[in-house]
């Protein structure tokens, strides 16, 4: 570019010195230009006093068009960096919003038009422009993938949440599963760059005014009015507050500090904890039975029962739990559907041990089941696959005995659940104390399915059977029935794990000692159910449909007809309260589900489910 402004430059000082009177140039049509270099020609002819040559006029000819050429690109310029801009915006945005948008990019567009002399200065222009590009392009991205895949916002409680507590293993795992989408969207934003690119040194270059004088170098009277008035309006858009603030500049970095804001208060809550064990302790529950007691809670990960043969689907993929449930009769109850009122971990969690109940009005949090569990008198296990900074600190530093199985660095295998095992088997002869509470946090089948079974142990890719037929029928695509594939391997491995932890359950301890256990996933999983996708699903039934289970020693379950009652995880504490034996003055038997007086109720979530019975 600024070759080409050189040349013009030097042209032009020819052409005058040589052509003299020439007609100045008004137009910004090469064909006008070349018209008019006719003329110089013809002026030339006429003044034999000059020392004009063929050739200094062919340079003038040349010179003189791309200067006018030059005059015409920073309009092209700023339109296409414009519009590209705007494709960005208008992906991440909607209604005022893309008009904000806008105008906030305006400004550094419009710079374009604006003709700079030095040549430095235009790069460095260029450059700047072209960031700037990429920041909205960016922006517009991250915007429109989060709210296709979970209708969510970046600065939404969820996203915010995930963000803060995803560690560098967990963010692998999840590029590995959602690796397309992130080539489609690195291909839109690679087309973004290559087009700013192209556009962004095409700015406007001044020509001296002296040296010039026949070139163009404002724009006409009405593109000038609406350039001011639109930068008018950007300025005002720069003086509000909460316009500026949805810059993306602004926007992420703010979203930055948000997330490390998070961290930081999940870092330490043992203060939080700390209050919420006096107010346990000021609630005094006492157990009802003398005697031992040990309870096992199993919570998993991203488990959808309808692909659990033991809630009637096609694919083999609980054997050992049926095994249990035609021997364990009356002893176990599966709850025929068991729903999640939270589509993703961290809300799942809060609601399980806070007995789904909101914050109190000072904003005190309510009862948390294991400072309960402890102040009448259990020793509580935490045992996890999780390596999670928000659930340790909200829920498993309430236990007296932590282990993080996950987090042993080095070990390549320890991500499978079949790890935490042994732990729980301790946990179980522990001679310490008479009563236990064992909670176990699982991975499950949380996405990356294929990492959550060992390798080769996946029997459901090689034939075709009614399960893959029916998502061919539903017009699923490959992937999505290779995910399925995987997923339903990560149950059927799931299937080991949990029949093992029952097993030692049904085993541990004297055979009349009191022993209960209950399993339930803390949210579902959409793979090819309702839509073409897979993963965690706010807006899919699927991201709710979860199992739960439960087995007690002594004390039949209820029977048939209450199993068909829906049951919703947000209240399990309710009926843990009950496996545990605790009295205290906060039970509601309505949500307990193993109290005749249980009354379902359906929990509000964002999605339109046509029947909870179902
Ligand atoms: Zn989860």
């Amino acid at each position: 570019m600024s070759g080409d402004a050189g040349r013009a430059r030097l042209g032009l000082r020819g052409a005058i010195s040589s052509v003299g009177d020439i007609p100045r140039c008004r137009s910004k049509d090469p064909v006008a230009a070349r018209t008019l270099a006719g003329s110089a020609h013809a002026a030339g002819q006429n003044a034999p006093a000059l020392s004009s040559s063929r050739f200094a006029r062919l340079t003038t000819l040349h010179s003189e068009a791309s200067a006018v050429r030059n005059a015409s690109h920073p309009l092209l310029a700023c339109g296409a960096v414009g519009a590209t801009l705007l494709a960005f915006i208008v992906l991440g945005h909607d209604g005022r919003r893309i008009a904000q948008l806008a105008l906030l990019a305006a400004p550094m567009v419009l710079w374009l038009a604006w003709p700079l002399r030095s040549a430095r200065l235009r790069r460095l222009r260029a450059a700047l422009v072209w960031l700037w590009v990429m920041g909205f392009a960016l922006d517009g991205v991250a915007r429109a993938y989060l709210l296709d895949t979970y209708q969510a916002a970046p600065d939404g409680a969820m996203v915010l949440g995930a963000a803060a507590n995803t560690n560098a293993r967990e963010s692998t795992e999840y590029l590995r599963m959602h690796w397309r989408s992130a080539v489609v969207w690195s291909a839109a934003l690679a087309g973004a760059a290559v087009l700013a690119g192209m556009f962004v040194r095409r700015g406007a270059a001044a020509v001296s005014a002296s040296a010039a004088p026949g070139v163009r170098q404002r724009l006409p009277f009405w593109p000038r009015s609406l350039v001011l008035m639109v930068l008018l309006l950007a300025c005002l858009a720069y003086a509000s507050k909460p316009w500026r603030r949805l810059h993306p500049a602004l926007f992420w970095s703010q979203w930055s500090h948000s997330v490390q804001a998070l961290r930081a208060a999940w870092a330490d809550q043992q203060q939080v904890r700390d209050r919420m064990m006096a107010q346990a302790k000021a609630i005094a529950p006492v157990p009802l039975e003398a005697g031992p007691s040990t309870v096992v809670l199993v919570i998993t990960d991203s488990i959808n029962r309808d692909n659990m043969a033991l809630y009637g689907y096609g694919r083999p993929t609980t054997p050992r739990l049926l095994a249990h449930k035609a021997q364990a009769g009356d002893q176990m109850a599966v709850l025929r559907h068991a729903w999640s009122a939270d589509a993703s971990t961290l809300p799942a969690l809060r609601n399980l041990f806070h007995f789904g109940l909101p914050h109190t009005e000072n904003g005190e949090h309510p009862p948390h089941l294991l400072a309960l569990a402890r102040a009448a008198g259990y020793k509580v296990w935490w045992i996890s696959n999780h390596d999670d900074l928000a659930i340790e600190q909200q829920h498993a530093r309430f236990a007296n005995v932590v282990d993080m199985v996950n987090r042993t660095p080095g070990r390549a295998s320890a991500s499978l659940d079949g790890e935490i095992l042994d732990c729980v088997q301790e946990a179980l002869q522990d001679a310490g104390t008479d009563r236990k509470l064992i909670v176990v946090h699982l991975m499950g089948a949380h996405p990356h399915y294929s990492l959550r079974f060992p390798e080769n142990a996946n029997p459901f890719d090689d034939d075709v059977d009614a399960v893959e037929t029916g998502l061919v029928k539903d017009g699923r695509s490959a992937w999505v029935r290779r995910f399925r594939q995987e997923y339903d391997a990560a149950l059927l491995y799931h299937d080991f794990v949990v029949s093992e932890l029952l097993q030692q359950t049904r085993s541990a301890g004297k055979p009349h000692d009191y022993r209960a256990w209950i399993y339930l996933s803390d949210h579902g999983q959409e793979v090819g159910h309702g839509s073409d996708r897979a993963g965690h699903s706010p807006s899919t039934a699927s991201g709710y449909r979860i199992p739960a289970v439960i087995w007690r020693n002594r004390q039949p379950l209820p029977d048939g007809a209450a199993q068909q009652q829906p049951f919703r995880a947000d209240w399990a504490a309710w009926t843990l309260m009950d496996l545990l034996k605790i009295q205290w003055r906060g039970q509601v038997p309505e949500r307990n589900v193993l109290d005749p007086a249980y009354r379902w109720q359906p929990p509000k979530i964002p999605v339109a489910v046509e029947s909870f019975s179902r």
